[in-house]
């Protein structure tokens, strides 16, 4: 629908109504004007024809031929014409023309009136004088015997030219009037329009959410109270989108803090919501996800199975689906039907846990509690093999009873060495689990030097030598047994996997970030591949080696735990043939 501004309606409404206030009101009073004159002139040509009656009524009467001399001398005095007809509407005499030539004047309307003994007038176009006149005529009567009619005409061209001025003053003056009163209306349009200009130029900033500044109150009462309706309005919605905003903040807060991985699509399998946690799990741009279709944002089948699955099932669904990625995720899905406040089924909610940890230490619980059966069964296989031996007869040679005994005994040596390893390690774990280990400030020198000394038998048998390179005056936060420990576990790798002769370099060097304690040796070394699972429980790069060197597999894990224990770290650098270097990293 077309619309027009609130100001052209009123204006023009004004407008038409002044417009045709002046149109009337000029056409009354110039009707007036026009009446009044036609009045006066009436009213004047009937006191001259009566002047003239009276001079010319004796005349008539005795039908003197001195009346037309007399009309043509009263005709200029009177200043009209002056016409003096018989009841039969002969012609007598005419100041102006010659009566004989003039047509019988009984039809005249004014004549007419006059011989009904009544003043008759008439305006008509004289075809003698060749313009607009107005006539007069009276009866003049002889004792009330009607003896003709006088009749005086004047020219109303003087009067009209009188007139045409009048209605150009009246026409001036109605287009002044009508100008004025236009900028008077443009002017009232105007102030009524303004306010509702506001109005909707507020209503607009409101439309758009800004609702920082109210529409400001007019004059007008109606106008002031709508102004008070939108202001308030404006305030309660302003509260409600708050309510609403702070309701969907928080709401996201929970999500996007929420390890768990959110997913909500609808009916259409559309993307109602989504957290971060859910974008990072199954691999798209936060940003993206929302409002995409369930197959453009999961490409995993089982996942999209899974999905899919939820939405057409009411029933709560769980499964467990592994993702290929940079690295293989196990991720925990749980479906259910998603409804709105009404209850209805609008679609489902799918959330994703990361259980990839999880199974993976259950993985190493399961693949620990095979290894510790593992080395614990091969000097128990060993023991018992011996021991059957010896009873089945050996043990009557009292030499090989010995050399079993020997063997039994180290197999016996070797299921504590392992025993006391893992109740190492578990004793460390546990300390640390409960913050138990007690740290205290003391000198690297002494605990290097500790450590050295409980291997210097072992590189003695071996023709190695132990260098030390520490300043004495280091001091750093440890626990000071478990340092030694750790770092003789180094010192002993050191000295085992060297060929005699070897040096073996132990330092202690402080930066301004940490402390490193480095264990370097000249020995067989490491193949990188290796490296990574350098530091688990029972791994060990040649079994056999470590086995018949009474290796446990456990020293380097009990290293990586004692860094663990004081905040730290253990790196390793190792090139085959070169030798190795392990440093034990401890934080300032
Ligand atoms: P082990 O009791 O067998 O020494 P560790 O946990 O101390 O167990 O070491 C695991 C494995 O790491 C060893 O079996 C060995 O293969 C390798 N290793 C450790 N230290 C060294 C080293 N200094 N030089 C070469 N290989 C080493």
């Amino acid at each position: 629908m077309r619309t027009r501004p609130l100001i052209w309606q009123i204006f023009s409404s004004y407008f038409l109504i002044i417009v045709l206030a002046v149109l009337i009101i000029t056409g009354y009073t110039s009707r007036s004007i026009q009446q009044f004159f036609h009045a006066q002139i009436i009213a004047d040509l009937q006191v001259r024809a009566r002047v003239t009656g009276d001079r010319v009524l004796e005349k008539l009467i005795v039908n003197s031929p001195d009346l037309q001399p007399l009309c043509r001398e009263l005709g200029p005095e009177i200043n009209a014409r002056i016409t003096v007809v018989l009841p039969s509407g002969v012609v007598a005499a005419d100041s102006e023309e010659d009566p004989t030539q003039m047509e019988n004047h009984g039809d005249r309307p004014e004549i007419q009136q006059a011989i009904q003994d009544r003043a008759g007038s008439a305006v008509r176009f004289s075809h003698t004088m060749n313009k607009n006149m107005m006539y007069v005529a009276l009866p003049l009567k002889n004792n009330s015997q009607m003896a003709g009619v006088v009749r005086v005409a004047f020219p109303l061209t003087r009067l009209q030219n009188a007139l045409s001025m009048v209605y150009a003053k009246t026409i001036t003056g109605g287009v002044i009037t009508v100008i004025l009163a236009l900028l008077v209306s443009w002017y009232i349009a105007r102030k009524l329009s303004r306010p509702l200009n506001e109005m909707k130029s507020g209503a607009e900033r409101f439309a758009q959410g800004d609702f920082s500044q109210p529409v400001a109150l007019p004059k007008t009462q109606e106008m002031s109270r709508l102004a008070q309706a939108l202001n308030l309005m404006a305030a309660q919605m302003d509260d409600r989108i708050q309510t609403v905003v702070s309701q969907r903040n928080q709401q996201e807060a929970v999500l996007s803090s929420m390890v768990e991985g959110v997913i909500a699509l609808d009916g259409e399998q559309r993307v109602i919501s989504l957290n971060q946690a859910a974008a990072r799990l199954i691999g798209v741009p936060f940003e993206q996800a929302q409002g995409q279709l369930l197959t453009e944002i999961i490409g995993n089948p089982s996942l999209k199975a899974f999905v899919l699955h939820s939405l057409e099932t009411s029933a709560p669904m769980e499964s467990e689906i592994s993702v290929q990625g940079q690295e293989t995720q196990i991720l925990q899905a749980h479906g259910s039907v998603l409804r709105d406040a009404q209850g209805e089924e609008i679609g489902a909610v799918v959330v994703l846990n990361d259980i990839t940890r999880l199974r993976r230490l259950e993985q190493v619980r399961r693949d620990f509690v095979a290894n510790v059966s593992h080395e614990l069964r091969t000097p128990i296989t060993s023991i018992k093999g011996f021991v059957e031996t010896l009873l089945d007869g050996a043990m009557d040679s009292p030499e090989d009873a010995r050399r079993f005994l020997q063997i039994i005994a180290k197999q016996a040596d070797r299921l504590n060495a392992i025993l006391g390893d893992l109740l190492t390690l578990s004793r460390i774990e546990e300390e640390e689990r409960k913050s138990l280990i007690q740290i205290e400030q003391g000198s690297l020198y002494d605990a290097l030097t500790g450590a050295i000394q409980q291997c210097e038998g072992k590189a003695e048998e071996k023709n190695m030598h132990i260098v030390l390179e520490c300043d004495p005056a280091i001091a750093v936060p440890m626990n000071a047994s478990l340092i030694e420990q750790a770092v003789a576990n180094l010192i002993d790798n050191a000295v085992k996997f060297s060929d005699s002769g070897k040096e073996v370099l132990v330092a202690g060097i402080q930066t301004n970030e940490e402390t490193i304690i480095r264990v370097e040796d000249h020995g067989c070394g490491i193949p990188a591949e290796y490296l990574p699972r350098l530091f688990e429980r029972f791994y060990r790069v040649d079994k056999a080696r470590s086995r018949s060197m009474g290796g446990t597999g456990l020293g380097l894990s009990i290293v990586k735990h004692i860094a663990k224990a004081h905040g730290g770290h253990v790196t390793v650098e190792s090139t085959v043939g070169h030798g190795s270097m392990f440093s034990i990293h401890l934080p300032k």
